[in-house]
């Protein structure tokens, strides 16, 4: 069957595409390709799901972690997110939510950094553990180097036990920074800040994660033991704990409100000191939340829209969406 043979193709470049992007930090073409061949392979799953396995990149997250680290079990599994890409598909997204709620409902838009996913857990106010995503399951022990990251607080202003989620990113300063430091030095060159902080923060000595000069943005809370009701309440609660959180996250009533807010920051996403790929939205309430629930590898009451692709990279295959 011709699909079944197109699946196959589709499924065998992703997870080469996937290896290269999260094992070796070294992706050989732009997001925007592996983001439109998982759309196809998406849709043909959608078409004929007899032929999904539990194995396919549509129902996978991340990448298993590397052995060089000790490894991780998330208390609750850190999740990818769904994607759209276009006003149509916003508009589509937000009817879908009100209609399972059978109600309107608020959001919040956030930037999406362009980083990697950690968590990090306090015990009564003290960092004991920060870790990667991974394959969503079962990350890797990262907390030496994470220490490294002057933004992330190693104790929290009040002794709170709490499970908190973010994106550790490479500012665009630092990386053009070891970037011209590297070509000095006759070295290989970063594709772009999220590879370069990717790289940084699975070193096996913490000195050079040390010399990387990374940031951190805390966007959320995994197993929940905050008093917050929503997502912004949560917000509030971890920037009074003294995490970073970032100032940029607004409140939308509307899907006007949402588009207004994608607009902005499409057109001055260039005058913040670090990358972002897209924008990423949360119906607010968390009781809401829980109504809408999961898939298999993300949740329904958040999803990212990417910004259409811009970077040319420096090491970028001829693109053939043939596969
Ligand atoms: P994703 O990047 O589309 O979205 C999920 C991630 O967004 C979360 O894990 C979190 O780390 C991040 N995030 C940033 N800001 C956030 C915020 N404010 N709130 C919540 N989350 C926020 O999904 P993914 O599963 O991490 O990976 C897919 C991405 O990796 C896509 O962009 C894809 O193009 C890229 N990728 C590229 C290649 C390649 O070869 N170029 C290969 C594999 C994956």
């Amino acid at each position: 069957m011709e699909d079944q043979a197109r699946i196959e193709a589709l499924r065998q470049k992703l997870n080469q595409y996937s290896y290269e992007y999260y094992v070796k930090d070294q992706p050989t073409v732009p997001d925007s390709t592996y983001d439109q061949l998982l759309r196809e392979l998406t849709e043909l799953e959608t078409a004929h799901p007899e032929l999904i396995t539990a194995d396919s990149p549509t129902q996978r997250v991340g990448a298993a972690p590397l052995e060089a680290f000790e490894k991780v079990t998330h208390d609750l599994p850190m999740l990818s997110l769904g994607n759209v890409f276009d006003e149509t598909e916003i508009r589509e997204w937000v009817e879908r939510i009100e209609r399972s709620l059978g109600r309107a409902t608020t959001y919040v838009a956030e930037l999406k950094f362009d980083g990697l996913a950690i968590s990090l857990k306090y015990e009564d106010g003290l960092l004991v553990r920060g870790a990667t995503r991974g394959d969503g399951t079962v990350g890797e022990n990262i907390t030496q180097n994470l220490r490294t990251i002057k933004a992330l607080p190693l104790r929290l202003r009040e002794q709170e036990t709490v499970e908190v989620r973010g994106e550790a990113y490479m500012p665009k300063q630092s990386f053009e920074r070891l970037n011209e430091e590297r070509t000095a030095r006759e070295e290989a060159l970063f594709a772009n800040p999220r590879n370069a902080a990717a790289g940084s923060l699975r070193q096996l000595d913490s000195s050079i994660t040390a010399s990387r000069n990374l940031s951190l943005f805390v966007y959320g809370v995994g197993v929940n033991t905050l008093t917050a009701r929503s997502h912004s309440e949560a917000m509030e609660q971890l920037a009074q704990l003294g995490l970073p959180t970032n100032k940029e996250m607004k409140t939308c009533q509307t899907v006007e409100d949402i588009l207004a807010f994608i607009t902005y920051w499409t057109a001055e996403r260039a005058t913040l000191p670090y990358e972002i790929d897209g924008i990423v939205l949360k119906v607010d309430r968390y009781d809401d939340q829980e109504e809408l629930g999961f898939t298999a590898k993300s949740p329904r009451f958040a999803t990212a829209y990417k910004f259409a692709a811009e970077e040319v990279m420096t090491t970028v295959e001829e693109v053939d969406f043939s596969v």
